[in-house]
């Protein structure tokens, strides 16, 4: 059931490869499935094997595809936009060309049109392969669009053509891209075949587009086929994506069909789901005893184990795995670091004890080390033992959910819900239904059916309450799906149903309550509480009686009592904010119980079955509720029960076995649950383990929770925001404390007295970060605990947050700690803070905790806006009126006059500099003149700046401008403060030290008339420390402030009653707003941005979109006028439709030397002109096409003399390695290291890179002691930490050389950079963070530091990527930034070793080993003929 029969086309005499099949590798990243697709062709024309299956799901989503595209034809054709093929009949580019001339329109679609594939004869001979040595069949491109040109005489003279593909899609994929590709360069193929073969006369010029575009429907769009218009999203760069396409379908493809499938590799996993092969994959993994045998191993994962354990001849993988779990301390496990062989543990869940164990007889041995593993041999049902804090442990009603949602509409089919009493086991609730007619309202059905369910429920506890009279209530319920699609399905139901109306239904109100604690219900008017009151905000004795008032009434609401004296109304706040029962039964850990339980999840975590790939429900009930089921039964059942009652829909939806299999669902999930607790209690039982060890948490006390605590939506959102940021945090740490990720683990050595020990890694020494200082409010920011003791995960990270190192004095088993340095046996010296008893002899481990000062901070601010917004509607706060776009926020007050005197100012100057000379450092010059003139003219102003481009001398010297343009004013000083903020104090400092040199310059100026305000003019930092903060009162008349947004909030609260900041200060700047988010801007906008003189004030934000974003943990919805990111986008969007109304960008570059600066700027400019660009998508595909098409005049692409291509190189010598024929030294230089398996090794081999590069450049004469001399960018922390202590074992660590993450040297500058990418070396890790790797801004920042010299240290695996990473538009923009790195960089291969001595290593790459049989990667082609990859480089010009 559930499986229908389509035929394919007749196939040509041999095996053949359709689009599809590209695609679909790309869906499956399998080779397998490559080879399977391809000879199953040849079976055909034997007669054998003559179908193809497509699961009714599948084709489905075909359906909903084709749907899509006949929409979108059937709008075109309304236009008299199309033109008509011949349908299935093939026809040849020459009848297109003819069709072409003889239509008389100039730009139109043609539709219903496929060609036979060319041969590619000459790309496969060019590569070494015989012409046939794969082979395509016919192409059908959905859309192609054409441009005809005509000359004088209306005569066709030649035609531009781009391809289309509709796809019915949520986003654009890779492999849509690949099929787009593959289309072009078909189409390319056959054209230049028919020109070679075309009389002069009958000649025309065909023209392919670069952009190759996928019409997707819009993000709004909630029914995918009822969209009418595509979105724009979907285009992008086929130069970019030709190199690694080429070498896909020209190398890689014709190398695995060369191949016995037996030495094509493969691994069954997860994404295996829809393969047509599944059955026999299945089949395989079991009998070979492959490593698909544990499920839902991820391919990374697979890489990483094969990498680490497989390969010891005659073994199958899983008896490779049991060798490298016994013998660890031998063979390929000695070779592992302490960092892979943790993750060896947490993917086999290795109980300690196992690395190193000398045993045994391998046949006679249980394997009982690891559950998964002897599950995955053994083939029985394994308890992991392992703490799960996702599944209760105990509920009194389970509430199960089974939604089918219908892959051709994206609507909601059917749906069942069953309410159990765990108490009596009897059934609350019960409502199995399927969509009749009324398909489009059935959400609306399931919601009031769930409200209703709701209601029961909350009945069911105010009969508990009053029956036990408690104080807490008594009824705790947890709701499950089977699958995480079916609780993403709940989000979108619910959500969409809440934003389709102007009012959200008290229903869909009681379900999101309920239900919901999605980042995605950011888009609804709900907002369910995610934290208690107690948590978001503490009461503080400081606090000043109207403080407290404003609190009060915004907690207690409108009818809470204000009289009483301060420490009456402090009792009653905190009364009103400790009453909520959550706060007194919900542990650290408890939080992290959702409200929706995913099934699937918590089977995978708390047991091991003996499934292959992934299963599925039916294979969880029959291995735990029937023992006995065999793994080959399990290879059987991969059926899916929603294709079987999708099936039945489509026959008949009132089908009564419909029904019963939606009941069906649910009751298995039921059994399901029961099952597993019980698998839980036996196996504990057996182990002598508490229950609470593995399930340390039970189901919530049911309640419907809203945010109530702010009115305004915007506000409230901010809001929430906050909140998520901490859940997600803890989230984090939470789980890389369970699965042991992240961790370093010690013994303690030495105690020198007082708070500080020293103590010897064993594993993990990458996670250790130095303290910068060793200050009295460190925030001893990890915890320190026994290796013996479970304290860590008991921790309640938030009750601790926001408490620094010398308040914490430790607890049962677990300490707070900082790390003081390393001594020079290589052990490390840390300060404790814990009790006597914890810091006793033995195995500690270290982990973050979290520490947070800020999101207090946060939370007090916008209550404040909103309780301010609620008080006065008609006038509400500056911010509030941002929020809202209030047009009035743009008019000036003074612009007129303001302008003039500036006028008059600049010439001043102009005429001062011709008389002197000199740097001008007091002039405005081109964008930057024009940009402060856009300041003078608004009250809200943005000005952009690309790296290198005078920001901070333009935002200094417009501060320092607009100060002298009031201090001419008047005689007596008229006050004009400027408060200057960032994130970071390095910007801060950064910009008030160039304000403070541009005062001394003007100070400078003998007989300056009018120069008096000179002497009133300061420039300070903010301290720190509160005691230090000055009285905003006693500044001087003009002053420029400088601190950060922590910093503005702190100053603001001490003076908030005596002297607020706002009567003080007449504008405002943000520095790095790209850095800032918006709800962190509303602090000093707050501060600022107030009383009434408001509106003379200027707010002026600057930052560059290239650069990093803030860092926030959750994912967001990109709509809401990005609300979720930077200050900086969010002002750049609210300002896109005025068309550039508030933004001004600077365009010359005054920092770098022209090799830096050219490369650099390819990323701002299109066409040579810069271009206002937003972050993401849009910005990364901007940056993709410019930098493809720089490289590509004409087309096609012609070859370029191979001359020019930067040669590879081997040398140890910096000096050589850097040296360009002309004598003089690189400026953009790529050094290519040796690359390993292991990512500590990979970390060491970089770290004893740089300490060469360093080395180099003291032979050079650089002086290391100057400050801003060299800047070491690492990307990753674990890197920092090893380089510094490379440096610092070196003797290297001085003064003048920086060593830190990208984040944190975002606006810093040294004259020599070093980048380090050498992670990339190590496969298994950079295969597995693409997505980090290839982040544009994070590449934009590290390689635009440099004032002369950028050096990337990288391997070839980052240049030459897996195709993959053109799939979405962030990743190929940084790839296309790479290759103009490369493009003007020097590029050399380098040894490997110790970097010092005269002995010159070849390089051993991981590629040279890739075509090596059973060592080959299963999957990512792209790591393959680098020299392909090179030519095809050189093809576009790069
Ligand atoms: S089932 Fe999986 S491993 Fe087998 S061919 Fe398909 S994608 Fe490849």
């Amino acid at each position: 059931m559930g499986e229908e029969t389509i035929s394919i086309a007749a196939p040509p005499s041999k095996g053949y490869l359709t689009a599809t099949d590209l695609a679909r590798f790309h869906v499956h990243l399998c080779k397998k499935l490559l080879w399977l697709s391809h000879d199953q062709r040849k079976w055909k024309e034997q007669g054998a094997g003559a179908t193809q299956q497509m699961n009714v799901l599948d084709r489905a989503r075909f359906a909903k595809g084709n749907k899509w595209e006949e929409r979108l034809q059937k709008r075109l054709e309304g236009k008299g936009l199309i033109w008509r093929g011949p349908g299935s009949r093939h026809i040849s580019v020459g009848e297109l060309i003819q069709m072409i001339k003889r239509d008389p329109r100039s730009h139109y679609y043609a539709v219903d049109i496929s060609f036979a594939a060319p041969s590619f004869a000459t790309h496969l001979e060019m590569r070494g392969w015989p012409v046939g040595a794969v082979a395509f069949g016919t192409f059908k491109p959905d859309f192609l669009e054409v441009w005809v040109e005509r000359d004088a005489n209306g005569v066709v003279s030649g035609f531009k053509w781009r391809i289309i593909d509709a796809k019915a899609s949520k986003k654009v994929k890779i492999s849509h891209q690949v099929q787009i590709g593959f289309y072009w360069l078909c189409l390319m193929e056959l054209f230049q075949e028919w020109s070679e073969a075309t009389a002069e006369s009958d000649f025309i010029a065909i023209t392919p587009d670069d952009i190759g575009s996928v019409w997707i429907p819009p993000s709004d769009a909630t029914v995918i086929t009822a969209a009418e218009t595509p979105s724009l999203t979907g285009e992008f760069s086929l130069p970019m994506l030709r190199p690694l396409l080429e070498n896909f379908l020209f190398e890689e493809v014709p190398r695995t069909l060369s191949k016995p499938v037996t030495k094509v590799p493969w691994h069954f996993n997860p994404l295996c789901r829809g393969c047509d092969f599944v059955n026999r994959c299945a089949g395989e993994t079991v009998k070979e005893g492959r490593l698909g045998n544990i499920p839902n191993l991820s391919i990374s994962d697979h890489t990483f184990l094969k990498d680490v354990a497989v390969g010891s001849g005659g073994l199958t993988d899983l008896e490779d795995l049991h060798r490298l779990v016994h013998f660890g301390g031998s063979g390929r496990g000695r070779d592992l670091g302490p960092g892979s062989w943790a993750k060896v543990s947490r993917l086999l869940n290795l109980q300690r004890g196992g690395h190193g164990k000398e045993t045994i007889d391998l046949d006679a041995c249980g394997i009982h080390e690891s559950s998964v593993l002897r599950s995955a041999t053994k083939h029985t049902v394994e308890p992991n033992l392992r703490r799960c804090l996702v599944f209760p442990q105990e509920e009194d009603v389970g509430v199960y959910l089974s939604l089918g949602m219908d892959p051709e509409t994206d609507l909601l089919f059917a749906y069942s819900i069953v309410g159990v009493d765990h108490s009596t086991d009897a059934t609350l609730y019960s409502d199995q239904r399927v969509a009749g007619s009324e398909t489009e309202t059935f959400a609306v059905t399931f919601i009031e059916s769930l409200a209703s369910l709701i209601q029961i429920l909350l009945s069911k506890k105010d009969a508990n309450l009053e029956a036990s009279n408690q104080a807490i209530s008594a009824l705790r319920v947890q709701f499950y799906v089977y699958a995480s699609a079916e609780q993403t399905a709940l989000a979108q139901i619910l959500v969409g149903e809440a934003t389709s109306q102007p009012e959200c239904s008290e229903a869909t109100k009681l379900c999101i309550g309920a239900l919901l604690n999605h980042s995605s219900v950011l888009l609804t008017t709900v907002h369910p509480e995610l934290l208690s009151s107690k948590v978001l905000f503490r009461v503080q004795k400081a606090a000043l009686v109207p403080e407290v008032k404003r609190y009060l009434r915004i907690f207690g609401g409108p009818d809470v009592s204000l009289v009483g004296n301060k420490e009456t109304l402090l009792a009653r706040l905190e009364g009103i904010i400790n009453g909520s029962p959550k706060v007194t039964q919900e542990t650290g850990l408890m939080r992290l119980m959702p409200k929706v339980a995913v099934l699937s999840d918590c089977v995978q975590w708390i047991i091991s079955m003996p499934v292959p790939g992934w299963y599925t429900i039916e294979e969880c009930f029959a291995h735990l509720v029937s023992p006995g089921t065999t793994a080959s039964q399990s290879v059987s059942s991969k059926q899916d029960m929603w294709a079987d009652m999708y099936t039945l829909f489509k026959s008949d939806p009132s089908s009564a076995e419909l029904k019963f299999l939606l009941g069906k669902h649910s009751r298995t999930m039921q059994a399901v649950s029961k099952a597993l607790r019980h698998s839980v209690e036996s196996a504990c039982q057996s182990s002598g383990k508490p229950i609470e060890s593995v399930l340390p948490n039970v189901a919530r006390e049911f309640e419907v929770l809203f945010i109530d605590v702010c009115r305004d939506l915007e506000l409230r959102r901010l809001l929430f925001m906050c909140q998520y940021e901490i859940m997600t945090q803890l989230e984090s740490l939470i789980k890389s404390r369970l699965s042991n990720t992240h961790n370093t683990h010690l013994t303690l050595h030495s105690h020198l007295g007082g708070s500080e020990y020293v103590f010897t890694p064993t594993s993990g020494t990458e996670y250790l970060d130095v303290a910068p200082s060793s200050s009295a409010w460190a925030p001893y920011g990890y915890l320190l605990t026994r290796a013996d003791s479970e304290a860590a995960l008991e921790f309640d990270d938030l009750a601790w947050a926001g408490v620094v190192g010398l308040r914490i004095g430790g607890g049962d088993g677990w300490g707070v700690a900082e790390v003081a340095g390393w001594d020079d046996a290589g052990r490390v010296k840390i300060k404790v803070r814990a009790p006597r008893n914890v810091m006793r002899d033995g195995a500690f481990v270290l982990s973050r905790r979290m520490v947070d000062f800020n999101t207090l901070k946060l939370i007090k601010t916008i209550l404040t806006i909103d309780h301010d917004t609620q008080e006065s509607p008609e006038s509400p706060p500056f911010f509030t009126r941002l929020l809202h776009g209030s047009p009035d926020i743009d008019l000036p007050l003074s612009a007129q006059k303001d302008q003039a005197a500036e006028e008059r100012l600049q010439r001043f100057y102009r005429e001062y500099y011709t008389l002197v000379g000199g740097e001008k450092a007091l002039l405005f010059v081109g964008s930057q003149r024009k940009a402060f003139r856009a300041v003078l003219g608004r009250r809200v102003s943005v000005v952009w700046g690309p790296p290198g481009h005078g920001k901070t001398h333009t935002l200094a010297l417009s501060a320092l401008r607009l100060i002298e343009l009031t201090g001419r004013r008047s005689d007596s000083p008229q006050p004009f403060r400027i408060l200057v903020t960032a994130s970071t104090n390095n910007a801060v400092e950064t910009l008030i030290g160039k304000l403070a040199s541009l005062l001394q310059h003007v100070k400078s100026i003998d007989n300056m008339q009018r120069g008096e305000w000179r002497d009133h003019v300061a420039t300070l930092i903010l301290s720190k420390e509160k005691s230090k903060m000055p009285d905003p009162a006693t500044l001087p008349p003009y002053a420029v402030v400088g601190a950060t947004v922590w910093g503005v909030h702190t100053w603001r609260d001490k003076y908030a009653h005596k002297s607020p900041i706002s009567s003080h200060f007449s504008s405002l700047i943000i520095d790095e707003g790209s850095q800032m988010t918006v709800s962190e801007a509303a602090i000093p906008i707050d501060a600022v941005m107030r009383g009434p003189d408001v509106d003379a004030k200027r707010l002026i934000v600057a930052g560059d979109h290239l650069q990093l974003a803030p860092v926030l943990q959750g994912a967001y919805p990109v709509s809401s006028g990005r609300l979720f990111g930077s200050v900086l986008e969010w002002f750049v969007d609210v300002t896109a439709s005025e068309a550039g109304t508030r933004m001004d960008m600077l365009t010359e570059n005054f920092r770098m030397v022209t090799e830096l600066c050219t490369f650099t700027n390819k990323l701002y400019k299109k066409g040579g002109v810069f271009i206002p660009m937003r972050a993401g998508g849009e910005a990364a595909t901007g940056a993709s096409l410019s930098t493809a098409s720089d490289h590509s005049d004409s087309h096609p692409p012609s070859l370029p003399p191979t001359t020019d291509a930067p040669p590879l190189l081997t040398t140890t010598s910096l000096d050589t390695a850097l040296t360009i024929p002309d004598g003089s030294h690189a400026r953009n230089a790529i050094l290519l290291p040796h690359a390993f398996a292991s990512i500590e090794l990979q970390l060491e081999a970089e770290a004893r890179a740089v300490v060469h590069i360093l080395r180099g450049f003291l032979t050079r004469g650089v002086d290391l002691n100057q400050p801003g001399t060299v800047m070491v960018v690492t990307p990753h922390r674990a890197q920092r930490s090893a380089v510094g202590r490379a440096l610092l074992a070196a003797g290297l660590a001085c003064e003048g050389v920086k060593v830190d993450t990208v984040e944190r040297i975002q606006g810093g500058e040294a004259d020599l950079v070093v980048v380090c990418y050498a992670f990339s070396g190590c496969a298994s890790y950079h295969e597995s963070t693409l997505a980090f790797t290839y982040h544009l801004p994070r590449l934009n920042v590290a390689l635009s530091r440099a004032r002369d010299t950028c050096i990337l240290l990288t391997t070839r695996a980052l240049l030459f990527p897996p195709i993959t990473v053109a799939g979405t538009p962030d990743m190929r923009g940084a790839l296309a930034h790479l290759w103009g790195f490369v493009h003007g960089a020097w590029v050399r291969q380098w040894a490997d070793g110790a970097f010092g001595t005269s002995e010159v290593h070849e390089c051993e790459t991981r590629e040279a080993s890739v075509d090596d049989g059973d060592e080959e990667a299963a999957y990512g082609f792209g790591s393959g003929d680098e020299d392909a990859m090179i030519e095809a480089m050189r093809a576009m010009g790069v």
